[in-house]
């Protein structure tokens, strides 16, 4: 990240969340003729997903449900709602929305920003190597604002570091390790690729899930033991930032796929260039997980698109409920960088 002064800083994280608020006041601009019934549906299927049902942006539901048909299965969940006094039927409205935008080549993760925001990190000048980390760009201070900005949204919950750890670096020892690969299970259908067996068990309901909506959850990388991180580090000629202890260590953390046939294509866990990272949100894989991975544990890490990790609130007690004495104590807890 590039020096900044303080004032400077505070004020782009400032305009970030100014826009961010500003960004919803979305009107309904109802086409001509549309029902009273229809309007109500539409407000509140909107107001639905503002009250946290879904992560979807309010002038995506307002434009899709107004142009409702152009697509079958959104225009049938529609019907079945208005038909349906339950107000069940606009939970799988917005259901059928999510998967539309899943699905939407032209839709990215970062319109969970509002159309502003998302428009101006998606076309800004990226210099390929904003990318936070060495080698240093140009612009990185607006790649960590993006990040930033999604933060607020959809938060991290690292498995690793921050006040929601599950195990913290200096929290390991030689028992501690042992408990934690003896938690380790081969992933059914990708046994090269072992999770804690708490995360392959949400895993695997996960990818079921996914996969009922036309999404395939596919794992380029998942545990990392102390060997393999040091095999890595030597092969990148950078023994500090990869031999570091990740949410890999704890079988805690998924590279997944963002690639899907006949969807998107991409190089794949690349840095660079940033524009490419930019894009990545636009995968299917990303957005399912965005909009869908909480409800199963899963949360991201705001700078790799195809990176998330599972810790669920709560999960800390349950991690370490099977070692002798429990969770270790601890005091305060500074987030790290
Ligand atoms: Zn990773």
């Amino acid at each position: 990240m590039k020096p900044m002064t303080g004032h400077v800083w505070n004020g782009l994280r400032l305009l970030a969340v100014t826009l961010l608020l500003t960004g919803c006041a979305v009107l309904p601009r109802a086409k001509p003729g549309t029902t009273q019934s229809a309007m109500r549906l539409m407000a509140a299927t909107a107001d639905l997903a503002a009250a946290g049902a879904s992560r979807l942006p309010a002038d995506y539901i307002w434009a899709t449900l107004r142009d409702r048909n152009g697509d079958p299965e959104v225009q049938a969940a529609f019907d079945r709602a208005l038909a349906d006094a339950t107000g069940a039927g606009q939970c799988r409205l917005l259901r059928a929305l999510e998967r539309k935008f899943i699905h939407d080549p032209n839709c990215s993760g970062l319109d969970i920003l509002g159309p502003e925001l998302s428009d101006h990190f998606r076309n800004f000048p990226w210099h390929d190597d904003d990318f936070p980390g060495g080698p240093e760009g140009p612009n990185e201070q607006f790649a960590d604002v993006m990040v930033d900005a999604l933060d607020l949204v959809r938060p991290e919950r690292r498995a690793n570091r921050s006040r929601a750890a599950v195990v913290l670096r200096q929290e390991v020892n030689a028992a501690v390790w042992g408990y934690i690969t003896n938690q380790w299970r081969a992933v059914a259908g990708q046994e090269q690729w072992k999770l804690n067996r708490h995360a392959l068990t949400s895993f695997l309901r996960m990818r079921a899930r996914a996969r009922a909506d036309g999404v395939e959850l596919i794992i380029l990388s998942a545990h990392r033991s102390p060997e393999t991180a040091r095999a890595n580090a030597a092969r990148a000629g950078n023994a500090h930032a990869v031999a570091s202890f990740s949410a890999h260590s704890l079988g805690l953390a998924i590279d997944f796929k963002m690639s899907q046939a006949g969807e998107f294509q991409t190089r794949e866990t690349f840095t660079r260039p940033m524009s490419e990272l930019v894009r990545m949100r636009q995968s299917p894989v990303h957005k399912w997980l965005l909009l869908r991975g909480e409800e199963f544990g899963w949360y991201p890490y705001q700078n790799e698109p195809w990176h998330w990790e599972y810790n669920p609130p709560g999960f800390r007690d349950r991690f370490w409920a099977d070692f002798p004495g429990g969770a270790p104590v601890r005091g305060v807890i500074i987030d790290g960088p």
